[in-house]
């Protein structure tokens, strides 16, 4: 942004894999920058939308009837164009081009990473965390997360019910490629006996042992959850029926985890979000992500996210002792 000019024309665009509420998060930004008298536009399918040109301006009815809509309107992608120098350089040149001073970037880590790209090209950004992982470190929170987890919870009712009626092992996989975060939440809702992540390399023995104690009091049903970057509900389920010689039935959740409609609390934590990336653009607070701390939003700067998120182990032990 040059001088001490009042901000004008801003963009946002999601990216990476969708998440429940981004869209409750486009419509936030959207309606606070027009009520702060920006000018919005749209970006489709993430960064190669910027490479390809792909602007449209968007006003209040644009965003109408869409806070309860799981996906996004915007579309999203993974773009490798955006990767290279070439590419990045193309995006800058059409935002210049377009005269637009900033940019909301609504998405993962990858997707901050993007976003710092564009700093580095002198394009204020303000990133807003939505991710079902949950994998984004800062902030207790990230936007689609909460409706991950209520799915994920959902799921395994459903499995419990036959789990229970055959006296069944279920392994579930559910998504978490290097975080845990949506297996430990759902794992402690729904109940379940064992919980893989991949924070925490699996010890099948382990597994089996608190599988056999279960039986050894009567119990002859149970529920695994396994995160797949913790070795995946295919092979979780195989050692089991190796080691206890018992049937086990795998159920892999896939993308059922990326849809839906958003809970209100993602649609809550959406809106607060995408209005505070406004605040930071406006505020040319820039190259900040936004984040919920203790049920306060804030923000920090990219830089500071480079860590990995921790697990909270206190969390996975008290999962432990409850599935006893
Ligand atoms: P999710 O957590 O749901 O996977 P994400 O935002 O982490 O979402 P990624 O695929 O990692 O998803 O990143 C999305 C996009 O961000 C990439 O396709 C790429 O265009 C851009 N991006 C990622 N890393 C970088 C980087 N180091 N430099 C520039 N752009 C990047």
């Amino acid at each position: 942004m040059n001088g001490e000019e009042r901000v004008k024309r801003i963009a946002v665009l999601t990216s990476g894999g969708d998440a429940p509420g981004m869209n409750a998060a486009i419509r936030a930004v959207v309606r606070k920058g027009i009520y702060h008298g920006l000018e919005i536009y749209g970006i489709k399918r993430g960064f190669s939308g910027l490479i390809n040109r792909d602007l449209f301006q968007m006003k209040l009815g644009s965003v109408a009837d869409i806070i309860h809509r799981g996906g996004t309107i915007l579309h999203t992608a993974r773009s490798p164009e955006f990767l290279t120098v070439e590419g990045r350089q193309k995006a800058r040149n059409f935002l210049l081009e377009e005269k637009i001073e900033g940019v909301v970037v609504i998405g993962g880590d990858g997707s901050f990473k993007g976003a710092n790209a564009l700093e580095e090209e002198g394009i204020a950004t303000a990133g807003v965390p939505a991710t079902i992982d949950n994998d984004i470190p800062l902030t207790d929170y990230t936007i689609g997360f909460d409706t991950a987890v209520n799915t994920v919870t959902d799921a395994i009712n459903k499995v419990r019910d036959t789990a229970t009626s055959h006296e069944r092992i279920f392994v579930i996989e559910v998504m978490g490629r290097s975080s845990g975060q949506l297996a430990l939440f759902a794992g402690l809702a729904g109940g379940a006996e064992s919980i893989i992540v991949p924070e925490d390399p699996i010890d099948v023995e382990e597994v089996c042992n608190r599988l056999l104690r279960g039986i050894k009091r009567g119990k002859l049903h149970s529920v695994i959850l396994v995160a797949e970057g913790a070795g995946g509900g295919l092979y979780v389920g195989e050692e089991i029926k190796r080691v206890i010689r018992m049937d086990v039935r795998v159920i892999i959740l896939g993308h059922l985890q990326r849809g839906g409609t958003p809970t209100a609390f993602d649609r809550i934590l959406a809106s607060r979000m995408g209005a505070k990336a406004i605040d930071l653009l406006l505020e040319r607070k820039s190259g900040r992500a936004v984040v919920c701390r203790n049920g306060c939003i804030d923000s920090v700067a990219y830089e500071e996210l480079l860590s990995r998120k921790k697990l909270s182990w206190d969390d996975y032990h008290l999962a432990e002792i409850l599935a006893r």
